[in-house]
């Protein structure tokens, strides 16, 4: 997919223990909710496909996270998501 282009621009370049959810900028929690609003306002239907896509992305990209956390309780303690439940927990 091509929002992994944005896979491109972070350091280090290809880490297989890392969660790609929050770290990389069409991957963070804003751009998360900016998909959603486009599938849910966006009138015209290519766009809509496409906010679709990678709306799906991140999910595969989550359950990727998931099932690297089911046996590496570290790479969950590194991971923007866990940065993301402790700020929400606060
Ligand atoms: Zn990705």
């Amino acid at each position: 997919m091509l929002v992994d282009l944005d896979h491109v621009f972070a350091t280090p370049l290809f880490d297989p223990n890392r969660c790609g959810i929050g770290y990389h900028p069409l991957h963070s929690e804003i751009a998360i909710l900016g998909y959603i609003l486009g599938v849910l306002l966006i009138k015209n239907k290519l766009f809509k496909l496409i906010f679709i896509g990678l709306l799906f992305h991140m999910i595969t990209d989550s359950i990727d996270c998931i099932w690297m956390f089911s046996d590496c309780n570290d790479c969950y303690l590194r991971s923007e998501i866990y940065k993301t439940v402790q700020f929400f927990r606060k």
